[in-house]
């Protein structure tokens, strides 16, 4: 598997472009640009690595993670996938979601539904897709043979914040536990936004994934 990261957007949200050596299959996770400049990087990637995308995939339905969709689908033809929980946040735009009121670009509908236990398959390349709510009903993570994509679930050192519309610390916590602290420790951590970490230091040193953390402190 083939990886390129761009941190894009007025959040800093990393998007991923993720592709089959042997196919050249690919896929875009979160393309979270709402400018032309950035959107011609992901094509300069897909255009000098002769690449097909195939999906677009939205580990939840902010903005910040989805306002590409539409740009990325109209040049590739690729379909949009998403938890259907946050399929309707889709088609709205950041003003009503607070602080993501930069975000005026809606994402087109979605082409089809993930959920916990489906894959998402481009040539020889599989991640499997792990039910991760809290930051929003429907966010997801998805799992490679050497990495995990987690969006705005888990960051290095942190996690994503529980005050958006369908959030909720206790579940954030338990996805957390439940989901994801159960990987193998070797699993690179690739978030929403920030730099990378592994499972590993994550659960040594994350204060969130720590035994005795108590979850009234998330409100
Ligand atoms: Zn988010
Ligand atoms: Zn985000």
């Amino acid at each position: 598997m083939n990886l390129k990261m761009l941190t894009v957007g007025s959040l800093f949200t990393n998007c991923y472009v993720i592709w089959c050596d042997k196919t050249r299959e690919a896929i875009v996770i979160d393309p979270g640009f709402d400018r032309q400049s950035e959107a011609g990087k992901v094509f300069h990637i897909l255009k000098e690595n002769e690449l097909k995308v195939k999906f677009i995939v939205n580990t939840h339905g902010h903005p910040d993670h989805t306002c590409g969709n539409g740009v990325v689908k109209s040049a590739t033809g690729a379909s949009i996938l998403i938890h259907k929980l946050d399929a309707s946040i889709l088609s709205r735009t950041g003003k009503d979601l607070d602080s993501l009121s930069d975000f005026h670009v809606l994402s087109p509908i979605a082409d089809d539904f993930l959920e916990d236990g489906d894959v998402v398959r481009f040539g020889r390349t599989v991640l499997r897709v792990l039910h991760t709510p809290g930051h929003s009903p429907g966010s997801i993570s998805l799992v490679g043979e050497d990495c995990v994509f987690t969006g705005d679930t888990l960051f290095a050192g942190s996690i994503g914040r529980v005050d958006l519309p369908g959030g909720s610390g206790e579940e954030i916590i338990r996805s957390l536990r439940e989901k994801l602290a159960v990987l193998p420790e070797r699993l690179v951590v690739y978030p929403g936004h920030g730099p990378t970490s592994t499972i590993e230091r994550e659960k040594r040193s994350n204060p969130f994934l720590q035994r005795n953390f108590d979850v009234s402190l998330l409100g």
